[in-house]
């Protein structure tokens, strides 16, 4: 007999066949006569209820069946008398696939908490949120790749091992094949990295851009969606030192091309997990309420249904980093010096409290920023005619701070090189991406979107080493 999909299972209306199903064990209850088991496959949020009547199985076919054991059950679908569900399986045969030990099986059918979970990452995905996250990441995957096929984009695997350290998006994890306790060195006495792997010294890349520059400037609309890494130590809720990123680079796109398109897209996966996720998303949502009871009510976040829509059906707040400032400055936290850095004056640096005051305060809306200090934006951001900003964007969403950030790129050779030779950046480690300057060079824009923090605004999870399956981070490399 052919196995069927609890998921497919659940959205029949034909009763009265037999089926089989296989999964893993949730629940069980009983009484003298009758137990209950709840049977859940990975399709889908819901179980299928498995009445077992003893009457007709004896009671021994209960023997082994706990939480977290795997079963195998044919029976027939019925409709169901007893509220909850929609239909059961009244089971003719079952057959335990394999026990699950119900004084060892840490996991049990109750709320456990979130950082006990990510200690045993290797069994979270059997618990309702991780699934639930588990399917949503999955559908958003395949959203960012449906948004950019639809549209004209070509995907680019762009490396993961890279020589150039020049982006200076963070700090990068060394890439050797060299003995650390005995390293060749050069005559200087360095280490010759001339010897190592390579004939470089090479890293994990912390961006796909640069390269996907180079394939904008001849195939028009690309985009990367790979792994990239951060070696920086961030402790914090939305940092990962592996984490993957959606970066499109557009020729002939200029800075509000850039701003449309990413907006664009944001509400595009957005309204596709309302789409396709929407089991999940209410699981998730009544999850986030449960845990939010305790709080006051300006302190709870919105609902993440009713937030998912306002995102879809809102224009972005669009502004530049000067304006900014001016809020920022005239701002009641800033002037009682409740930020942690308390913004002087144009040029600051803006940090998450500032980000987040600006959406979540202020606009109470997803705000693109624009328009940045060229001093801590990076080297490649075209810079205006003002001379002292360049054409930056960052966009700011409630709740996670900076989801995106991009650029129109410096198209202008001499522009470029003269910045380069400001920020100290060898021009012959360059020569390669300098090249598509020197030839056929047209203006071009692009960003990068961290697919987990754009995870996290979906799920409405608050630590981002929860949105990813095996999260990486300082002293964290289980599993
Ligand atoms: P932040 O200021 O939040 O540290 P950043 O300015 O270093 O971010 P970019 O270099 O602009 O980030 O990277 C583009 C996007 O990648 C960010 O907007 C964010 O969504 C995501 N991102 C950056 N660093 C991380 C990280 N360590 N973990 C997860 N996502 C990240
Ligand atoms: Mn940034």
């Amino acid at each position: 007999m052919k196995r069927t999909i609890i998921n497919e299972l659940l959205h029949q209306n034909e009763f009265g066949n037999k089926v089989l199903v296989k999964g893993w064990v949730r629940n069980r209850r009983g009484s003298k006569n009758v137990a209950f088991v709840a049977l859940n496959d990975g399709s889908c949020i819901n179980n299928i209820q498995i009445v077992v009547d003893f009457a007709n199985l004896g009671e021994e076919v209960m023997e082994g069946i706990n939480v977290g054991a795997s079963l195998s059950v044919e029976g027939l679908l019925m409709e169901s008398k007893g509220g909850g569900q929609r239909m059961e399986i009244i089971a003719e045969k079952i057959t335990l696939l394999g026990p699950a030990d119900p004084n060892k099986y840490p996991l049990q059918p109750k709320r456990h908490s979130l950082e006990f979970l990510r200690e045993i990452a290797h069994l979270r995905f059997r618990t309702n949120t991780f699934g639930a996250i588990t399917r949503i990441r999955h559908a958003m995957i395949f959203a960012v790749h449906n948004y950019f096929n639809d549209r004209g984009f070509y995907n680019i695997h762009t490396p993961i091992i890279t020589a150039s350290d020049a982006e200076g998006a963070g700090e990068m994890f060394q890439v050797t094949t060299m003995d650390l306790k005995n390293p060749i060195l050069n005559e200087e006495g360095n280490v010759d990295y001339k010897q190592d792997f390579f004939g470089k010294k090479t890293n994990l890349t912390v961006s796909g851009q640069l390269e996907a520059e180079l394939a904008a400037l001849a195939m028009g609309r690309v985009y990367t969606f790979g792994p990239t890494f951060r070696a920086e130590n961030s402790n914090t809720t939305r940092h990962l030192a592996e984490f993957w990123m959606i970066e499109p680079e557009v020729a002939f796109n200029e800075l509000t091309d850039n701003m449309d398109l990413a907006e664009d897209m944001l509400k595009y996966v957005t309204q596709y997990a309302l789409d396709n996720c929407m089991d999940d998303l209410q699981f998730l949502s009544k999850r986030l309420q449960e845990e939010e009871k305790g709080k006051k009510a300006e302190e709870r976040s919105m609902e993440l249904i009713a937030k998912l829509h306002s995102i879809v059906d809102n224009d972005f707040v669009r502004l530049t980093y000067t304006e900014a400032i001016d809020i920022l400055r005239n701002s009641k936290p800033n002037k009682k010096k409740r930020f942690n850095y308390v913004i002087e004056g144009w040029g600051a640096d803006l940090q998450s409290e500032h980000e987040r005051y600006l959406v979540e305060k202020h606009f109470k809306k997803p705000v693109i920023l624009i328009d940045y200090p060229a001093e801590i934006k990076a080297f490649y951001m075209r810079m205006n005619d003002d001379g002292k900003t360049v054409r930056a964007m960052d966009i700011l969403f409630p709740g996670i701070g900076e989801i995106v950030g991009g650029s129109q790129r410096e198209e202008r050779l001499d522009v470029l090189m003269e910045k380069m030779a400001a920020m100290n950046i060898p021009e012959e480690e360059m020569w390669w991406f300098l090249d598509t300057r020197r030839f056929g060079s047209v203006p071009h824009s692009g960003f990068g979107l961290g697919f987990e923090r754009l995870m996290l605004f979906v799920t409405g999870m608050g630590n981002i080493r929860d949105v990813i399956p095996f999260p990486r981070a300082p002293k964290q490399a289980e599993f």
